[in-house]
């Protein structure tokens, strides 16, 4: 019987010409002769590809990591390195109830049971179990803190480098080879076993065929930095500033979909809200509006409830005219943002010092930040008038009533100097991609296993659903990349 898989098998020439146009989504089928051969070959050396290899070589298993830039790291090096695990022994010691349930519970609510919650329950489990291991060869959280989608802190913040310096450390010791400046391009296809078998790598311009004996592990990350996919997507999203890790392009999940892999979540792709203009890390976003500020549009109106998830912000700002939008407010809201969020000192400490960042424009007066950032003043001053007359008084059309999702009560903008920051959202994640099921087999579109190929991080799908908790997505990485090497042990041990 012939697979649909199956249906190339023996055209070497057709395969061969599919790659060389490069464009063809079709099975590239394995060479007469692989160049190298390993037991398990790992798509990107991030932390969930690193983490994969690290215990995958552990085992014994003949590892390779691939990774097309120059370092390791990907997002997971440039994160915020908050990783959620629910029951900790750091959480016990700050007198934090926290439990497995619980963290599922506040992950099924927050992704409005989108999400699968096998999924879900495995991610919870190997979250934990990886937390454990690393916690005990010394890579430790400085703290515990509550985040988005949390019932009760567990955003357990680790630096981020220091996590993925230890897993590229400890794969190399153990034997896993990982090569630098080696882009995965296809999937390599054995037409007689109907199961991935390798992989097609440009190194220095030469292109290498890898055989994979029991397994590909796609952990190439998501695709924030391909605005043809997040044109297709999540449109709005195309005019996003990027964040990101360099190389999260959706190479992975382009190449599975050549074999017909499913994929989820892709319809919840949402940038961030409240980074200065071309911002190029975390520390460039503040959440002012939940302090207090306003958020108009080129014609100095205001659009949007600002206590809304800065998820919404950035949809509904995005989709002004431009795609421009801006952060109005007064000294009262700065200092309260400064001192509920630290690293907001950065961004507005200096006007205490009587400058002005080079990213806000200050006046004494609405009309004089208005001014200086190229609003029409008269109608700024309007809005500002109009939203301090009813706000405040609960009767904002918007719908304003609190500062943020139902806390606190909007204020006034009053005291100077008022300030204007032309704002954006950013992309710094996708938190969607394949469909796979709890052994992290990729799943195609008619619920059948791809054998052969498994995803981890960020690539995959079925986690999240509709919105994502703090920690889930540099968490999910290393738990799947854990659960991945088990899975590569076991196949290579049937
Ligand atoms: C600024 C920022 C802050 C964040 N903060 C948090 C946080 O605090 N907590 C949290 O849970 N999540 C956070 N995230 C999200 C989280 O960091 C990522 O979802 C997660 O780390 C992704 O891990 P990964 O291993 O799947 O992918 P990555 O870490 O992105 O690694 C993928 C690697 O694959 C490589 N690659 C891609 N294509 C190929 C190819 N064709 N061939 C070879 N190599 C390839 C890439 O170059 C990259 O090195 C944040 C993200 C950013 C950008």
């Amino acid at each position: 019987m012939t697979s649909r898989r199956n249906f190339l098998a023996g055209s070497a020439a057709a395969a061969a010409a599919a790659f060389a146009g490069n464009a063809n989504a079709v099975p590239v089928m394995k060479p007469a002769k692989f160049d190298e051969t390993f037991d398990f070959v790992v798509v990107g050396a991030g932390g969930a590809g690193l983490c994969a290899a690290a215990h995958a070589a552990e085992n014994g298993v003949k590892t390779a990591v691939f990774e097309k830039m120059g370092i390791a790291g990907g997002s997971s090096a440039l994160c915020g390195g908050a990783w959620s695990v629910g029951g900790s022994d750091m959480q016990k010691s700050k007198g934090i109830e926290d439990s497995d349930e619980k963290f599922f519970a506040d992950m099924m609510k927050t992704g409005q049971n989108m999400n699968d919650p096998e999924l879900v329950k495995t991610f919870i489990n190997y979250s934990k179990k990886e937390y454990q291991w690393i916690t005990k060869q010394g890579v430790k959280p400085s703290t515990v803190s509550i985040a988005s989608g949390m019932s009760v802190p567990r955003a357990h913040r680790f630096n981020p480098q220091k996590v993925v310096e230890f897993y590229l450390d400890y794969a190399e010791k153990k034997g896993a080879n990982v090569r630098f400046n080696a882009k995965v391009e296809r999937l390599l296809w054995d037409g007689q076993k109907e199961r991935i078998c390798g992989v097609k790598v440009t190194v220095d311009g030469k292109v290498k065929n890898i055989q994979a004996r029991f397994g590909v592990l796609l952990a190439n990350g998501g695709f924030s930095r391909n605005p043809v996919l997040l044109g297709k997507y999540a449109p709005p999203m195309r005019y996003a500033a990027v964040i990101a890790g360099a190389g999260t392009a959706g190479d992975g999940m382009l190449m599975a979909q050549a074999y017909g892999a499913d994929v989820l979540d892709t319809n919840y792709v949402k940038a961030s809200y409240g980074f200065k203009l071309n911002p190029t890390t975390i520390r460039h976003m503040t959440t002012i509006y939940y302090a207090g500020a306003i958020i108009v549009n080129k014609a100095a109106k205001r659009f949007v409830n600002e206590s809304l998830s800065y998820k919404l912000l950035g949809d509904e700002a995005l989709s002004q005219p431009e795609h421009a939008s801006f952060l109005v407010f007064d000294n009262a809201i700065r200092k309260k943002q400064m001192a509920d969020r630290p690293i907001d000192q950065e961004l507005w400490g200096c006007i205490d010092q009587g400058k002005q960042p080079e990213f806000a424009y200050i006046g004494n007066t609405i009309e004089e930040a208005a001014q200086k950032a190229g609003l029409d003043p008269k109608t700024l001053a309007a809005t500002v008038a109009e939203y301090n007359k009813l706000a405040p008084a609960g009767k904002d059309p918007l719908g304003r009533t609190s500062m943020s999702s139902g806390y606190g009560k909007p204020v006034a903008l009053t005291e100077p100097p008022f300030v204007v920051m032309p704002a954006t959202a950013a992309m710094i994640g996708t938190y969607c991609g394949v469909k796979i099921d709890s052994k992290l087999h990729v799943i195609d579109v008619f619920g059948e296993k791809i054998k052969g190929l498994y995803a981890a991080g960020e690539v995959v799908g079925g986690v999240h659903g509709a919105a994502y908790m703090t920690g889930t997505a540099f968490g999910k990485a290393i738990a799947f990349g854990r659960l991945a090497s088990e899975v590569v042990a076991q196949e290579r041990g049937k």
